[in-house]
């Protein structure tokens, strides 16, 4: 039977309603925070306060809604606060994340553990986030404990213009993880740069095209470049929203319109990265999690966008690309 693997259980992929591909509920430290202290995101209260009106807005297309927590390991993940946090609001349903994120937030990477260890060790604790359990340490140490809470999808990630040794050694133990686990893959490119070489590496890897999303891509708001990581038969998944010092809302409009149009409206993904507390409504800001069904969606509608393509963007693609490739 098709199944998404939630932090609660796995669960029939059309029950995820409203999907959120990449955001942020909980980040309890780590590298992020070290290097900038608003990616805290410990507070449970908060985040409840947050997912809460994710769902809120959803109920306008689904009946709930999904967050895909993108925190990889050993950056802050608690997968025992975020499992508080989907059991207190109904609902909701949250997948968790393993694998890596860029080299620069692990800091000093000589003495990593991902520095030391081979791949297939390094792939082991991927799978075994996704089998058995999520470290409760995150990885973090070298006790490892594991609680009853899996990861659904596996993060990779590169820097500005370049993949890193140590983030192609990461990239190639997600691929291996993937293959084995049938666990889709949901990438960070930093400022949209990579992502065609994140897709072909991926790829040329062994990894199934439809179970790979690049991510953060509409920060390249280039439609053609965009059309050629789709050509590999990748996801694309967009977020950034409200992300004005960088780009007006409407490149992100553009981008999902002339891509729709040019017919690959069935392989892309809305998130918002909403990874830092000047991002999220429960801390005061005026944007948060909610952004995809409470604006987006409304704003589509409004600009002439079909409903059924709507529904695609904000429901139906991502229930198909978190749904596990085979039995896990
Ligand atoms: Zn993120």
């Amino acid at each position: 039977m098709p199944f998404a693997r939630t932090i609660l259980g796995d669960v029939e992929p059309s029950s995820l309603g409203v999907v959120n591909a990449h955001d942020h509920l909980i980040r309890t430290g780590a590298g992020e925070v070290y290097l900038e202290p608003e990616h805290l995101l410990a507070d449970v209260d908060k985040a409840v306060e947050e997912a809460t009106s994710f769902v809120e807005a959803s109920r306008r297309w689904a009946e709930g809604g999904t967050v895909v927590d993108m925190c990889p390991a050993n950056c802050g993940r608690d997968a025992e606060k975020l499992a508080e946090v989907n059991r207190r609001v109904p609902g909701l349903q949250v997948i968790a994340a393993t694998g890596f994120h860029r080299q620069r937030v692990y800091l000093e990477t000589r003495s990593h553990w991902v520095s030391r260890y081979s791949v297939e060790r390094i792939a082991e604790l991927l799978v075994a986030d996704i089998r058995e359990g999520i470290d409760r340490h995150d990885y973090s140490g070298p006790i490892v404990e594991r609680t009853e809470h899996k990861a659904g999808v596996i993060k990779v990630a590169t820097s500005y213009g370049v993949i890193t040794p140590f983030e192609r050694k990461c990239m190639e133990a997600a691929a291996l993880a993937a293959i084995e686990t049938g666990c889709p893959i949901n990438t960070h490119t930093t400022y949209g740069t990579c992502g065609l070489e994140q897709a072909q590496e991926l790829i040329k890897l062994g990894v199934e095209p439809s179970q790979i999303a690049i991510g953060h891509i509409q920060r390249n708001a280039d439609v053609y470049y965009l059309s050629q990581i789709l050509e590999t038969g990748v996801y694309l998944e967009i977020d950034g929203t409200y992300r004005i010092k960088y780009q007006p809302d409407s490149n992100r409009i553009m981008e999902l319109r002339e891509l729709g149009a040019r017919g690959y409206g069935q392989r892309i993904l809305l998130g918002t990265d909403s990874g830092k507390s000047s991002y999220q409504k429960a801390y005061g800001s005026v944007t948060g999690v909610d952004y995809n069904p409470a604006v987006d969606g409304p704003r589509m509608l409004a600009e002439g966008f079909e409903r059924s393509y709507v529904d695609d963007l904000l429901i139906n693609n991502g229930q198909r690309f978190f749904t596990f490739r085979r039995e896990a």
